[in-house]
């Protein structure tokens, strides 16, 4: 898995996180080359987390129905 720091992330993502809203480790970010603290883990909050947990779990499911 490719690691970015927050900025990158955001900037690649198109979202808002900040270091609140992820667990971050010292690494190499692959987006600007720099040692910083790298998106390892996102806590998902709320409803949009629990969402999108489901739809993950549908899409698995459907694939399995459809032999992929
Ligand atoms: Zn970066």
């Amino acid at each position: 898995m490719a690691e970015y720091c927050i900025d990158c992330w955001n900037r690649l993502n198109g979202t808002h996180y900040t270091e609140k809203d992820v667990k971050t480790d010292m690494d190499l970010c692959e987006g600007c080359g720099k040692w910083k603290p790298v998106v390892v883990v996102i806590h998902r909050r709320g409803i949009r987390g629990w969402l999108e947990r489901r739809y993950h779990d549908l899409e698995y499911y459907v694939q399995r129905i459809r032999g992929y």
